[in-house]
């Protein structure tokens, strides 16, 4: 089978492993994880970083941070992972979704406005598949209405919108090192921001609420979400290459558009002007009204010829933790019709033009 993702270890990951094998530092004190941290930071054009578990605990970490408690609504797309409205949940706040841009699969800005309420206290906009969100009119509204930004840049690290990288535009910014995303550290994540406060705050809530002066006491009630010496050793060998990942998943994510721009039926990524794609996923959706359109049919005919694929995302508002009898079209539509095809830095041009030759049948 050609896997939809597979990582890439073969850097400094083993070296550094070994290290902290051998130096006895595997649990969360030693000297990667500062490494780490830091050169992440550096990465993204940002301040500060903390290191977390993984991406889910940097998502809650940080709305914890934000102080995002019951009674609150935040708002985020209805197309994500899972993760980011259960995160809302376990503060006790509401999510709110949104439906999403027919072209980009992200988050549509022009249906944020008319779902504020004087409950709104933040925006969690998510780089879907590696593809930037529209943060200027984002920041915008944000501004307008006084609320707080919390980017989900789980799929999407080393993106970059207007030059800058996604990640720097949020209060708080949170990653995902999981086996299949840009760079891995098995189970990992990262919170990064621009300020001191909410760093201390972050790095106080990931370590129990201990206060860092006095060992033992504990002013507020934490939570255990630190990384490991071991995670964030395999992550620095990780970044040490990531220009190198990302330079090949976006020749892969060409390659890919070459062979399928003409067949006609399907929609493939776009990268809109001034943004940078990592291209996480590389997906392609079936229109709706095409000759073929069944979804789950093209995704078994590509399994028989040994290539794997994930359907898209389901959306939020359809299912049990989150139903809701409201129609979010666009979310629905895309989510039914779109597959994720192979998109690892180690696919070959073979596999690529294997797989789109079995896509093809869809012309037939
Ligand atoms: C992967 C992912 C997460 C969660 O990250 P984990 O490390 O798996 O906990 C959150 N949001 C999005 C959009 C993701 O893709």
């Amino acid at each position: 089978m050609i896997p939809v993702a597979e990582p890439d270890l073969n850097g400094n990951e083993l070296a550094y492993v070994k290290d902290c094998v051998k130096s006895g530092w595997i649990s969360s004190a030693g000297g990667y994880i500062k490494k780490f941290e830091d050169k992440f930071a550096e990465y993204c054009q940002v301040k500060y970083a903390t290191s977390t578990s993984n991406g889910t605990t940097a998502l809650h970490l940080a709305l914890s941070a934000l102080g995002i408690k019951e009674g609150d609504e935040v708002i985020m797309p209805n197309l994500t992972f899972i993760a980011t409205a259960n995160t809302v949940r376990y503060c006790g706040a509401t999510p709110v979704f949104i439906d999403i841009d027919e072209k980009t699969w992200n988050i549509d800005p022009s249906k944020i406005e008319e779902k504020i309420t004087d409950k709104t206290k933040a925006i969690i906009p998510v780089h879907l598949y590696g593809n930037p969100c529209d943060m200027d009119a984002i920041i915008r509204i944000a501004k307008k209405h006084n609320l707080l930004i919390i980017e989900d840049c789980a799929e999407a690290t080393g993106a970059e919108y207007k030059d800058k990288k996604v990640g720097s535009f949020g209060d708080i910014a949170c990653f995902s090192f999981y086996g299949n995303k840009i760079i891995t550290t098995g189970e990992g994540g990262m919170c990064v921001t621009n300020s001191k406060e909410l760093i201390d705050k972050m790095n106080l809530f990931k370590n129990h609420g201990m206060n860092p002066k006095k060992r033992y006491w504990h002013d507020v009630i934490g939570f255990n979400y630190r990384m490991t010496n071991i995670q964030a050793a395999i992550g620095l060998a990780q970044l040490e290459r990531i220009e190198e990942f990302i330079k090949i998943r976006r020749q892969n994510a060409s390659f890919y558009n070459s062979l399928l721009r003409n067949i006609k039926g399907i929609q493939i990524p776009i990268e809109k002007e001034g943004t940078k794609n990592v291209y996480w996923m590389y997906c392609i959706v079936l229109e709706e009204n095409a000759n073929f359109s069944n979804r789950d049919e093209l995704m078994n005919e590509l399994e028989k010829q040994g290539i794997d694929s994930r359907p898209f995302f389901y959306t939020m508002s359809k299912m049990p933790p989150y139903m809701s009898n409201e129609t979010i079209p666009v979310s629905e539509k895309v989510s039914s019709k779109g597959i994720n095809l192979p998109s690892s830095t180690r696919l070959t041009q073979e596999e690529i033009a294997k797989i789109a030759k079995a896509i093809k049948i869809i012309q037939q």
